[in-house]
């Protein structure tokens, strides 16, 4: 097998250069602006690397499940080629990225990487540097066989983690699961924390996707009801994640919210309670205020990030339809989850 590593370079802070209007991504100069600030690429404890560049160069707030899927697909293609994968990508969306290539590639066995930055490559003080060589180190790591995302000084499984900070080198954080590795002195990995290996016959498979019409309703003390019920009454939508407060709690007082929620089951509307919370998980049971949603029918996302939840739901629904939303929620598919 080929010792290289891909990189698939979708844009964001890492590569981009002043213009105009502020940072902006440039057509073609990745390669010679890596050539030029990190010469150490070419050392021989770096693997060697292609570079697949997109077009448009995205600032990742741009991006859709379209260019999910695009991601997932180029893995999938250069697969046997390459030992490891490396995705740079803006900080904004990555963790939903991430999210969404661990679920599309089933039966993954090698690392897939994604990194970025906070200041790019170009700038003399730059988060780029150090986030690009631990990156490459790591994407020829055997043991690892999922989908990362290295930033900071941090090795987080992508399905796990979150931007929690939008002006310190430390941007990504996972919660609700530790860090599989830290990049200090050493580049350790805590092994026992990894995602085991495949069985032999395990073929790699990218999935399709469709995508569903997905609303996020936020709660506060003194929301109006009448707003998710008028959504819901006019809106062609499929799936409302509720964010809900502590473990999974709404109030079981707002009349108009209650009569939305179950107006919305009617209509074949699917709801699921996640709590916004940072840290912690939905306890259905806990609270008369999170029964409440129970028994109209609101699936819990347990402890699942919103990057995570959002990326499995389009993905759930697009590869067999609403029906199978619920059956996906319940089951963890690469670690994304604890019950
Ligand atoms: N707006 C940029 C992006 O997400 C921010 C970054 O790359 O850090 O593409």
């Amino acid at each position: 097998m080929s010792e290289k590593i891909l990189v698939i370079y979708t844009g964001g802070t890492i590569g981009m250069v002043p213009g105009e209007k502020g940072y902006e991504p440039k057509k073609g100069y990745l390669k010679t602006l890596l050539a030029e600030r990190i010469p150490e690429l070419k050392a021989r404890e770096l693997p060697s690397f292609d570079v697949l560049e997109y077009s448009p160069l995205l600032d990742s707030s741009n991006m859709t499940p379209w260019d999910w899927f695009k991601i997932a697909k180029d893995i999938y293609e250069h697969y046997s080629s390459y030992q490891g994968f490396v995705v740079l990508h803006g900080t904004d969306t990555m963790a939903y990225t991430a999210s969404a290539v661990a679920f599309l590639l089933q039966g993954l066995g090698k690392p897939v990487i994604f990194t970025g930055s906070q200041i790019p490559l170009i700038e003399t003080r730059n988060d780029a540097r150090e986030n690009l060589i631990a990156s490459f180190l790591l994407a020829r790591e055997k043991d690892l066989k999922e989908v990362v995302i290295c930033f900071g000084n941090k090795l987080l499984r992508g399905v796990r983690a979150s931007k929690v900070d939008a002006d310190s080198f430390a941007a990504f954080a996972s919660p609700n699961f530790p860090p599989l590795g830290e990049v200090g002195i050493e580049l350790k990995i805590n092994k026992e924390l990894l995602l085991p290996p495949l069985r032999e016959e395990c073929k790699l498979r990218v999935k399709q996707i469709t995508i569903p019409n997905l609303l996020i309703f936020p709660l506060f003390p003194g929301f109006s009801g009448e707003t998710l019920e008028q959504l819901i009454a006019t809106q062609d939508v499929q799936m409302v994640i509720l964010e809900t407060f502590g473990s999974g709690n709404a109030p079981e007082d707002n009349k108009a919210f209650l009569r939305a929620l179950e107006k919305g089951r009617e209509k074949g509307i699917l709801f699921v309670n996640r709590t916004q919370c940072l840290k912690g998980k939905v306890r259905p049971q806990a609270y008369a205020t999170g029964q409440v949603l129970t028994h109209l029918g609101v699936l819990p996302a347990w402890d699942m990030t919103r990057e995570a939840l959002v990326s499995k739901l389009i993905c759930a629904y697009s590869e067999k339809g609403l029906s199978f939303v619920p059956r996906a929620l319940n089951s963890n598919w690469c670690g994304e989850v604890t019950f």
